[in-house]
């Protein structure tokens, strides 16, 4: 007996197969490919993710599908197509690059798709498969079936926020990397990292906005009891904008050198910040005492307090009554 969720994990992998055989073999897929080498990915990568290629027509998938027999109610349970009220059908994907997105055994439950237009205010850069039965979105990362091994053997995992950041990092050498796809972290994402290592290293896109809307993010990594690096790019970057420019034995380097330890990293950002105002100086030492006391483990806030306090020049005692008090009105 085959189940409802099968069914979506099969028309899912015959949506991708779909969409690869297009970028390699149908005469539009030579503007997908072109995109792709543009973005510097080799056909090694392509054919290790499975990237494909959508048509820019309306009903390219939904048809080849019904044709071989699939069941409309499955194509539309999975989003892969979209049915008007009037009845008409089309395909959700059209004239973009297709990432499928992959569970930790390796079936495809999704996918992310890029349109090749730089600039179209139209239509979003990204669009991305509604959650299904077998697509949650806060349970999956974008490249953990590829990366898990690594993970597990560099006893470390790169999280980057888009799929071209895993793909480059990935090419280049570094194949313990995943994605969050620009969503806030998960409690099920971390925990999903943690069957491999308990050392995760953000790479965030060097843009200020990034960098504070992740924050919180983070304190929940330091919630459940992982180790949290961060390394931060030049203005304007991300981590596969900058492995491009630099090449890949310079961004390694860059990554070893510019590595710190999330709690210090959030230290001294706030203190620049505060710097002459003291007003301003109290309220981010009780930023990073919030995060601080996120973390489980006695010895590591310990440690954690004394860097904060050499940082902020505050006697350390001064971090831990705040602590306590924090801590007494239940964090
Ligand atoms: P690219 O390099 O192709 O421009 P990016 O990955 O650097 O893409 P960002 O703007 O940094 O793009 O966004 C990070 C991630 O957030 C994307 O990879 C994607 O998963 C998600 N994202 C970005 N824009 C959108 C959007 N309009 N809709 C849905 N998801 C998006
Ligand atoms: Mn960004
Ligand atoms: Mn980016
Ligand atoms: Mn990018």
């Amino acid at each position: 007996e085959q189940s409802e969720r099968d069914s979506l994990f099969i028309v899912s992998d015959f949506a991708a197969k779909h969409f690869q055989q297009r970028l390699t073999s149908h005469e539009q897929g030579a503007i997908g490919q072109s995109y792709l080498k543009q973005r510097g990915l080799s056909s090694n990568t392509i054919r290790k993710f499975e990237l494909g290629y959508s048509l820019d027509e309306w009903t390219d998938l939904t048809d080849a599908a019904l044709k071989v027999g699939y069941k409309q109610k499955y194509l539309e349970a999975t989003g892969l197509t979209i049915a008007r009220e009037d009845g008409k059908k089309y395909d959700r994907f059209r004239g973009r690059v297709m990432f499928p997105i992959h569970n930790v055994s390796g079936r495809v439950v999704g996918f992310g798709a890029r349109t090749l237009k730089s600039n179209d205010k139209k239509s979003p850069k990204y669009l991305n498969s509604p959650e299904s039965d077998i697509y949650h979105k806060s349970n999956v990362l974008y490249g953990l079936f590829q990366a898990k091994q690594a993970m597990r053997m560099q006893d470390m995992c790169y999280m980057v926020e888009g799929y071209l950041d895993v793909l480059s990092l990935h090419q280049g050498g570094i194949e313990n990397v995943v994605a969050s796809s620009g969503t806030s972290l998960t409690e099920g994402q971390i925990k999903l990292i943690s069957r491999y290592t308990e050392n995760i290293t953000v790479l965030y896109d060097g843009d200020a906005a990034g960098i504070k809307a992740s924050l919180r993010g983070i304190d929940l990594i330091l919630e459940l009891g992982l180790n949290v690096n961060v390394v931060t790019f030049p203005a304007g970057e991300d981590p596969d904008s900058y492995i491009h420019k630099v090449g890949d034995t310079a961004f390694k380097t860059y990554i070893k050198e510019h590595s710190q330890d999330f709690i210090s990293f959030k230290t001294s950002l706030f203190a620049e910040e505060a710097a002459g105002n003291p007003v301003k100086k109290a309220e981010a030492i009780k930023e990073v005492v919030a995060s601080i006391s996120k973390i489980p483990d006695a010895i590591k806030r310990t440690v954690f307090f004394q860097s904060c306090s050499l940082i902020f020049d505050i006697d350390e005692q001064v971090l831990i009554s705040e602590y306590n008090k924090m801590h007494l009105q239940g964090r």
